[in-house]
């Protein structure tokens, strides 16, 4: 499993893929990983480009 964030509201739901539909915002989100997939990541639990809302 793994857990997605809407770019958008924030919201997060773990999921093998993330849905097209946020059910959040009801909007084509664009749902990032929110896990920690790369090994450069050094900690950081979160995709870089979340945070531009
Ligand atoms: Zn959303």
């Amino acid at each position: 499993m793994t857990n997605w964030i809407c770019d958008k509201c924030g919201y997060t739901l773990e999921a093998e893929t993330p849905p097209e539909e946020c059910p959040s915002c009801k909007e084509k989100c664009s749902f990032v990983d929110n896990s920690c997939y790369t090994p450069d990541c050094e900690g950081k639990k979160t995709d870089p480009r979340i945070g531009k809302r």
